[in-house]
Formats: C-alpha cells, sequence, structure tokens
C-alpha cells in the first residue's frame, strides 16, 4: 500500500504541474494513465461501478467523479479537484487534491486551505484508542467553523485489498451513531469534501459528475493513512 500510494501521489504532483490555463482537462487522464502504464499499476477507478476514466477531474462547482475532457478546457480562477487510485501487488492506493488554475479568488483559496487543513486536523485523530468519529468531528467542526459546509453524500473508507472497505468514514458525525474504535493496522482514506455554499449535492445527467447544489465551488483533499502505534502515517504524501 505504501508504493501504490506512492505512485499515486507521484503522479498527482506531475498532474498539478500541468494545471494552467487553456489546458483541455483530458490531458490529465492522459497523463495519468501512462504512468500507470510504466509504473506497472492498473488505474483504480477505470472500470470500477463503470466509472469510464481512471482519473476524477472536478472542475469548481464539481465536487467529485468529474469526467476528463477535450471538451474542458480549464481557465484563470478555475479550480480543479484530482482523485485517483491505483493497484500494486493487489493492493490499492487512493488521493485527492485540488488546485488553483493561474489566480483564484480569495474565497477560492480559502475553500482550498481549509479543506486541506481539515484533512491534516481529521488525519491527526487516526490514533489507536481514539474513535472512527474522533475524525468526523474533527473535520466537521473545523470545517463548519470557517463557515464553509462539509459534504454529506460521500465519505472517506477503508482501503487495501479492496478499494472501497469497511468503515465508512464520514466527514461529519452521524446523529445517533457509535462509531468503532480504531487500531493499529487500519487503513484508512480520510477525504473531506469541502463547499463554498451549501453542502447538499446533485449528480449530473451522465450519472457521475457530482455537483454542488447551488452551483457554488467545492473542494477536495484526501490521503490513505495507516493508523500505527507510533500515530497517523500518511501513505499518500507527496515527496
Ligand atoms: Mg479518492
Ligand atoms: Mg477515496
Amino acid at each position: 500500500m505504501r508504493e501504490a500510494n506512492r505512485i499515486v501521489s507521484l503522479i498527482l504532483d506531475e498532474l498539478g504541474t500541468n494545471v494552467k490555463p487553456g489546458v483541455p482537462t483530458i490531458l490529465f487522464e492522459e497523463i495519468c494513465r501512462a504512468r500507470c502504464e510504466e509504473h506497472g499499476v492498473r488505474p483504480a477507478f477505470l472500470g470500477y461501478q463503470g466509472f469510464p476514466f481512471a482519473l476524477c477531474c472536478s472542475v469548481n462547482e464539481e465536487i467529485v467523479h468529474g469526467f476528463p475532457s477535450k471538451d474542458r478546457i480549464l481557465k484563470e480562477g478555475d479550480i480543479v479537484s484530482f482523485d485517483m487510485g491505483v493497484v500494486y501487488e493487489g493492493f490499492y492506493g487512493d488521493s485527492a487534491r485540488t488546485f488553483a488554475v493561474g489566480a483564484v479568488t480569495r474565497e477560492a483559496e480559502r475553500l482550498m486551505d481549509v479543506t486541506r487543513e481539515s484533512l491534516t486536523i481529521g488525519i491527526e485523530q487516526a490514533v489507536p484508542g481514539n474513535n472512527l468519529y474522533d475524525i468526523s468531528a474533527a473535520i466537521q467542526s473545523y470545517v463548519e467553523g470557517a463557515g464553509f459546509g462539509i459534504v454529506r453524500r460521500f465519505v472517506g473508507h477503508g482501503i487495501g485489498s479492496h478499494l472501497h472497505e469497511k468503515p465508512e468514514i464520514p466527514n461529519f458525525v452521524p446523529k445517533g451513531m457509535a462509531g468503532i474504535p480504531l487500531k493499529a493496522g487500519m487503513v484508512l482514506a480520510i477525504e473531506p469534501m469541502v463547499t463554498v455554499g451549501t453542502h447538499e449535492v446533485e449528480v449530473l445527467e451522465d450519472n457521475w459528475t457530482a455537483v454542488t447544489k447551488d452551483r457554488k465551488l467545492s473542494a477536495h483533499f484526501e490521503h490513505t493513512v495507516a493508523v500505527t502505534s507510533d500515530g497517523p502515517m500518511i501513505l499518500s504524501l507527496s515527496e
């Protein structure tokens, strides 16, 4: 899983360096597939429940599961979220980041900062003896305290020899439910999706692309994290 996630973070690094105005988002899919082939790994999302791409590429009000496209040209002021996973020798890596396209509004900057920081704050809770929902509560209170919305429709997940394993990891505390205790050896994909406005989601007619109901901006950061007796170990950390 360390190797799978190392490759994911390398590819995300490269995608990030190619983010600029004028670029069609299909370019990122092409880079992603080429690098997977070079590293001898399988893209985890391609064909997953019928998803037609290796990369989720979500621009502005798109939250997750956006399609890369030759017709979608990035423009100055956009923000773009890349979410990708690979399978290495049967084990999965999964990570996501949001990038600014050129100069963006202060609000967009702040959205990205708060989302990234909420992931860091959530990860700090991923220690043995804590409850799973300590992660959820930390993310939710930070995001809502900053005046943003936290998406409920999509959640993080356990990860290992499958892309999505138990438990679900909500970025909010579900009412009336008890989380499980965290133990060393668990590996969690923690992935807050944060919105400027409402946290409510709509899915477009392509049956995949999830957008904010009010069409305001959304950002997404994700790491695959091992719970260890020495604390949280981020496997998808960029070099
Ligand atoms: Mg992901
Ligand atoms: Mg994930």
